[in-house]
């Protein structure tokens, strides 16, 4: 890391009190990246590994001073956006966000955890497509995830690009639709599309239950673009860390569900 002006990656999220997912993940993968990472927590979940007890969404000022004040002093390259709770939240940090302009917006939209938890009030989704898609770089949707963006039910790789293409549509520059949900063999399929080339990025799939693997996907291409990769590089980078991490990865609590190893991910590339 250079120690002048080193820019930095700001997270808008959720706190997960477990520390698997959310900005506490964000953070973590962020470091594990060597770049600075910054928070403005947009909501606080009770949680652990084996589900989220309880939700609190702060005052919406105390998000956009938290917001204010990074921008404020620090060089953000790149926004991540996580768990938003609801459409008040959604309109303030597309407010701030097209004021601010930063380079690249990574959005992960956020609407049901594995555990099965809401995230996302359902009455926010009209802003998230309306507000947060036109201003992103990137939207990082898992298939349940697209299929409430776009209307439509994905159960193919047909059904992925033309979901890919509405998104597109819907102002997204790019687009990460992550496979993890479609059964295809025994691998999982990450494809990205940007209106001009697609790929697509193959892995085995491990057999483990696992938390905070969406959140950590999106802040290490946060953190990898922050390194100077281009979109399509960081998106592939970023898979294969979270692979590793997921591989390395522990149980921290008392359920079957896994928690990422970032640090061993980062030193075992
Ligand atoms: N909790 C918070 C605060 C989050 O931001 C997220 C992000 O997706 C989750 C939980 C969900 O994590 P997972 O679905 O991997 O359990």
């Amino acid at each position: 890391m250079s120690p002048t002006t080193p820019v930095s990656a700001l997270t808008i999220a959720g706190s997960d009190s477990g520390g698997g997912a959310g900005i506490q993940a964000d953070l973590k993968a962020f470091a594990a990246h060597r770049v600075h990472g910054l928070s403005a927590i947009a909501a606080l979940t009770a949680q652990n590994t084996r589900g989220v007890s309880a939700v609190h969404v702060p005052p919406i000022e105390f998000l956009q001073a938290q917001i204010e004040a990074c921008f404020a002093d620090f060089q953000i390259h790149v926004v991540k956006l996580g768990m938003l709770a609801n459409a008040e939240v959604i309109r303030a940090v597309a407010d701030a966000l097209e004021r601010h302009r930063p380079a690249h917006v990574i959005l992960d939209p956020v609407m049901v955890a594995t555990s099965g938890a809401r995230l996302l009030e359902e009455s926010a989704l009209q802003a998230m497509r309306e507000r947060l898609l036109p201003l992103a770089t990137l939207v990082t949707p898992n298939t349940p995830e697209a299929e409430l963006l776009v209307g439509r039910s994905i159960t193919d790789a047909d059904d992925a690009e033309r979901a890919a293409a509405l998104l597109l549509e819907q102002g997204a520059a790019a687009v990460l639709l992550k496979g993890g949900h479609l059964q295809e063999g025994d691998r999982v399929i990450d494809r990205f599309y940007d209106g001009v080339s697609s790929e697509e990025y193959r892995h085995a799939r491990l057999p483990v239950d696992a938390h905070g693997t969406g959140c950590t996907l999106a802040s290490a291409i946060a953190a990898q673009l922050c390194n100077g990769l281009t979109l399509a590089n960081a998106c592939e980078a970023a898979i294969d860390y979270v692979a590793r991490g997921l591989r390395l990865g522990y149980l921290p609590g008392r359920s079957e569900v896994r928690v990422l190893d970032h640090f061993g991910a980062a030193t075992h590339a």
